[in-house]
């Protein structure tokens, strides 16, 4: 392991804190992710130092602000190797990113009886989206099935594929199951078809090293805040190609060309579909992220992250009246489960009395759950920054609430 996590944790000012007198352990990155000092300065600093609204201004303060903005946008180009800045689209985050393409990929491509293709481990922001466009066009959202140990089904997905399907909207990594799904070639069949994909990226992103053009994604979307970037802001990668031929998803100021009352044209991309002032201080802490990210390595975080989710399933597997949901093989840093029959939300708030953070409920992945037999489970979900050590005062935690049942 070329990782030094100790190092690495200082990084990270409030994994250093105690929750009801014991040492934090952040089990909860799924949901959202800590964020190094260099984010946290790069905030403050933007606000303290270089605040100006982007884009408009002819003053130094304004042209600095709005370099910057610009220079985030080009990191994020190279972090998912996109051939072109203007394919980058800021938004508030994968859930805005995936409701602009339902609405505009929608208004320009989509009619009466045509078919969304979605998976059955998505989360509800790859689902509901959909719907709404299936409801307002009358269309038909159809489902990839998947097998018991959440790998989703081939062939199912492949007959699937027919004339009347417009786009397959996928998740890269399941927020539940952990299950990393095979989006290249998933998007190479759906492309034999003439028909394009969305990646939903929000948990691949921390975890994967993600090229858009070597996976041939017609879109991809993803969350600054799972990335250990600020909340509230997102990218949506689109191909050039369709972004072109797509009407704007909101109106207001940045994203025309010229406004009369008889006529408004639009600006050209990535503005057309940015809207208002965007969080231009949140894009230059999502470049400070993405710095910090490529300075440790991608490669070296999936390896070490690899080893903290062996090491985790092997000493949980060992407890007794445990069930892990998801063991795809090769699964991402997620561990799902349910142990003996302590509602999840008891061992939730039990862990969290030893100061251990994880997540209990439906994850925003309802269908998926119904299809594991399930109303809720718990979430353990790992980052670079935890260690094996904190793994162990999970299991010894979760062997203290057993015996209190
Ligand atoms: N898709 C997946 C797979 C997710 O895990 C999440 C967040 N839990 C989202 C979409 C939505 O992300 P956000 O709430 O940041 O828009």
């Amino acid at each position: 392991m070329s990782l030094s996590v100790s190092e690495i944790r200082k990084d990270f000012p409030i994994l250093g804190q105690q929750v009801y007198g014991k040492p934090l352990v952040y089990f909860d990155n799924a949901a959202t992710t800590q964020k190094p000092l260099c984010v946290i300065r790069t905030i403050e600093e933007g606000y303290a130092l270089h605040n100006a609204n982007v884009h408009r201004g002819v003053h130094f303060l304004s042209q600095q602000a709005t370099d910057a903005h610009e220079q985030a946008r080009q990191t994020v180009q190279k972090f998912i190797n996109a051939s072109s800045p203007d394919e980058i689209i800021f938004t508030r985050g994968t859930t805005e990113s995936i409701n602009l393409v339902a609405f505009s990929f929608g208004e320009a491509f989509c009619h009466e009886g045509d078919e969304i293709v979605v998976s059955v481990m998505e989360h509800h922001s790859n689902i509901v989206p959909w719907q709404m466009l299936c409801e307002r066009k009358h269309m038909h959202l159809r489902v990839i099935p998947m097998t018991a140990e959440g790998v989703l089904c081939m062939e199912d997905y492949k007959a699937l594929l027919s004339e009347r399907v417009r786009l397959v909207a996928v998740t890269q990594v399941s927020n539940v199951l952990g299950t990393v799904n095979p989006v290249k070639e998933m998007i190479a069949e759906a492309h034999l078809h003439n028909i394009p994909v969305l990646v939903d990226g929000a948990q691949a992103i921390a975890h994967l090293s993600v090229d858009v053009q070597d996976m041939d994604a017609d879109f991809y979307a993803f969350s600054a805040h799972k990335v250990y970037g600020p909340t509230g802001l997102g990218v949506l990668y689109g191909k050039r190609k369709f972004l072109d031929a797509m009407p704007p998803y909101q109106g207001g100021g940045e994203m025309i060309d010229q406004v009369h009352f008889e006529k408004t044209t639009y600006n050209v991309l990535p503005f057309k579909f940015e809207a208002g002032t965007p969080d231009f201080i949140g894009t230059t802490a999502l470049k400070s992220a993405l710095d910090y990210i490529q300075s440790v390595g991608m490669d070296n975080i999936a390896a070490y992250e690899h080893e903290l989710i062996g090491y985790a399933t092997e000493h949980v597997s060992s407890l007794d009246g445990m069930s892990i949901i998801g063991t795809a093989p090769g699964k991402g840093a997620v561990l799902s489960f349910v142990f003996w029959n302590i509602h999840p939300y008891d061992i939730g708030t039990l862990l969290d009395h030893l100061g251990i953070a994880i997540r209990t409920g439906h994850h925003c992945a309802q269908p998926l759950l119904e299809r594991m037999g399930l109303d809720v489970c718990a979430r353990a979900s790992f980052a670079f920054y935890n260690t094996e050590e904190e793994i162990d005062a999970f299991v010894a935690a979760l062997k203290r609430i057993r015996k209190m049942f």
